[in-house]
């Protein structure tokens, strides 16, 4: 096994070309990625330029759609287990993107309920005190208030009444071989794909999914009876993982702290985290370094740069080569990238506390 990606796991060092296949996804185009700048009439944000999101599953379609007047909406989720880090927080900032330039609405779903029932030691007081955490974070991110709900399951009764239509539907192999279920499942686990599924179905308009590749199966079983129940199979984009500091395999994970950078670390801390853990495409020495050059291919710290912390695109490029040339060596580099990620850490905890007055206004209660 070269690789494996699963909604649990992502072990090994992901080849995202044979994950398009091993998923049968479609390459994100540049023709689609035409469109979009024609249809929003904006320049494309890193996070689409860069190719950080590269697959999708009806794209075309959405865009179709919103060309043809029928419109969209978007429809995204936090799974409230712990503190978000920045590998969490990258795709809601493309969400946004996506939800100031189309003008749409977006649901948000903090899946409270699904925490508790799948990981074992979490008590429902801890999921819900995490969704609360984690909706503050997401409110920072600086959506518009009038075109996002965010909803908690436990709290949002009415998402029952949408998932028993579709528990008639989703039979029991259909989930297994997403969820892979065994005799010691529990029952709660076996309903909650219905209840994820409900949203895809909030108005009668496509539904597109930005998120993290490792999530698309979940979606598939939404695909398999959407139409039958006569709405539309949910649309996705597809991300590439965000790396941990110690190396460009897989992707940032929350339970390795010393690999992530938490939405509320302290910004000293999070500076001493990169200079120590960060792994770089640097030679053995500064002499070598000067002589044969760096590798950014390799190199955390660049690919950070690159996914969110450098958006001037000259810049960037610029970097890329000094680094191969041998001008730049990695503690330079590593001091710009510290003061990038402070900065954000900074502006994002301001809005974060600011953000603590307005989680009910953004709160869904089943009214437009
Ligand atoms: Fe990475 Fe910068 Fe070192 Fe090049 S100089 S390997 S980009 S940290």
């Amino acid at each position: 096994m070269e690789f494996e990606v699963t909604p649990w796991e992502v072990k090994g060092v992901v080849d995202y070309d044979k994950l398009i296949k091993e998923f049968g996804t479609t390459p994100l185009t540049e023709e689609l990625l035409e469109k979009t700048k024609e249809l929003t009439k904006s320049e494309l944000p890193m996070y689409f330029k860069r190719k950080f999101f590269f697959s999708h599953r009806d794209y075309d379609l959405v865009l179709k759609d919103y060309e043809e007047g029928r419109g969209f909406f978007l429809y995204t989720g936090r799974g409230p287990s712990g503190p978000m880090h920045i590998g969490h927080i990258i795709p809601f900032f493309a969400t946004k993107w996506l939800q100031e330039n189309f003008g749409v609405n977006l649901y948000i779903q903090i899946t409270d309920d699904e925490k508790f029932l799948f990981k074992p030691n979490l008590t429902f007081d801890d999921t819900k005190r995490w969704a609360y955490e984690n909706i503050l974070d997401i409110i920072a991110v600086g959506f518009d208030p009038d075109k996002t709900f965010i909803f908690q399951d436990s709290e949002f009764t009415k998402i029952y009444e949408m998932a028993i239509p579709i528990a008639k539907k989703v039979t029991y192999s259909m989930a297994k071989a997403v969820f892979g279920f065994n005799d010691q499942s529990k029952i709660g686990m076996i309903f909650y794909p219905a209840i994820q599924a409900a949203p895809t179905f909030f108005e009668k308009k496509r539904s597109l999914i930005p998120a993290a590749i490792d999530q698309d199966p979940y979606w598939r079983i939404q695909r398999d009876f959407a139409e039958s129940l006569g709405y539309y199979k949910a649309a996705a984009l597809h991300s590439k993982f965000v790396p941990g500091l110690m190396g460009l395999g897989g992707k940032m994970s929350a339970s390795k702290p010393e690999t992530a950078i938490y939405l509320t670390d302290d910004p000293e801390e999070a500076g001493r985290k990169i200079w120590k853990y960060a792994l770089t495409g640097g030679r053995a020495t500064a002499k070598e370094q000067r002589e044969l050059g760096g590798e950014p291919d390799k190199c955390v710290v660049f690919k950070w740069l690159e996914i969110f912390f450098e958006p001037d695109d000259k810049a960037l490029i610029e970097r890329y080569h000094a680094c191969k040339n041998g001008e730049l060596l990695c503690g330079q580099c590593k001091r710009y990238l510290i003061e990038k990620v402070q900065n954000f850490l900074r502006e994002h905890q301001k809005k974060r506390e600011e953000a603590k007055k307005l989680v009910e206004k953004f709160k869904y209660t089943g009214e437009l």
